[in-house]
């Protein structure tokens, strides 16, 4: 399978990219590490003219733990984080999830922004940002401006950035000293995409109960979500085994219009979701009691 002709640009600027969007009679995209774009081109599903390479734009390529958070640059590949001592220690989280993603092949490759700028409703990286609470920065035509993660993901690989929008940067507060957490997902192979995935964050007060907890199901429906009823259900409560299933079955069997495709049906994702959400919970909260 061949691309449809394009053009290909390699800009040194962020202000000179925004310039080569913003041109409304040329159909232009940003270029990351291509590996899901460039799929789309060769099976023709995505007919760019130009393609916007953001490889040599400067600042885009970082990671830095500062002021509280994490911060991490749009083309920062993923075997960058994979490597980096920085994520590992500040966002261990992030540094697990970030292993499930794909091939050595394609974490060379695959950047930070292209994964959330794609927002597969199966990828790890939307599901990381909402259980963490992300910011994210963008930039284009009328400036720059920061996005929240509740804002940000609409639906099917589609996001809050507008025409001629960059993203530019991710920022992950830190976690609260004691926090556990688990990040798990089922594929059918390991490196594919998740059939049904969770990523989970929990404190424990000062008599062992669950509180500010969070729950984030993946790959379940056009965009990862908060499962908020589990969370409320969890919080206050002693955790056990016989919670976090009750509350984690709820919640598969709550989940509207879940994802059916060749991979698993309706039944087998809702299954799926409940078995890992509550071995998610169990693992978050064996982890807060070791760090307390
Ligand atoms: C065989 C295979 C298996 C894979 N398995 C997984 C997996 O298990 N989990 C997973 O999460 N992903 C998986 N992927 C996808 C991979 O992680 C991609 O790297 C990722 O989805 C996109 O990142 P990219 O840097 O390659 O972006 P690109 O492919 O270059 O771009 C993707 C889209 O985002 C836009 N874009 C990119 N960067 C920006 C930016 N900074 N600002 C605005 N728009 C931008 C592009 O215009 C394009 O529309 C797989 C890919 C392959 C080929």
């Amino acid at each position: 399978m061949k691309p449809a002709p394009f053009d290909y640009v390699v800009p040194s600027t962020i202000d000179e990219a925004i310039n080569l969007l913003a041109d409304d009679d040329v159909e232009a995209h940003v270029l990351a590490g291509g590996q899901s774009l460039v799929p789309a081109m060769n099976m023709r599903m995505s007919r760019p003219e130009l393609l916007v390479d953001l490889a040599k734009v400067e600042d885009l390529d970082f990671i830095r733990d500062e002021g509280g958070a994490l911060h991490l640059g749009a083309m920062t590949t993923k075997r960058t984080v994979e490597f980096s001592p920085v994520v590992a220690h500040a966002q261990p989280l992030l540094h697990a999830a970030n292993m499930l993603v794909a091939h050595p092949q394609i974490r060379n490759r695959g950047t930070v922004g292209g994964s959330i700028a794609h927002a597969d409703p199966a990828a790890e990286y939307p599901a990381v940002a909402l259980v963490l609470g992300a910011e994210f920065e963008a930039q284009g035509p009328n400036g720059k401006r920061t996005i929240g993660v509740d804002d940000f993901f609409i639906t099917y690989f589609t996001t809050a950035l507008e025409e001629g929008e960059i993203l530019t940067s991710m920022r992950l507060p830190a976690m609260k000293p004691g926090t556990g957490w688990s990040f798990q997902e089922i594929a059918r192979r390991h490196g594919d995409f998740a059939m049904a995935g969770v990523g989970v964050t929990v404190e424990l007060d000062s008599a062992g109960h669950c509180q500010n907890t969070r729950v984030v199901p993946f790959a379940l429906g056009p965009t990862p979500v908060r499962a908020t009823a589990v969370e409320e259900a969890i919080n206050g409560e002693t955790p056990s085994a016989a919670l976090f299933e009750s509350a984690c079955q709820k919640m598969a069997d709550g989940i509207e219009d879940p994802t059916s495709d060749v991979h698993a049906s309706v039944g087998y994702r809702r299954h799926l979701s409940a078995v890992i959400g509550a071995r998610a919970l169990e693992e978050a909260v064996a982890r807060a009691r070791a760090a307390n």
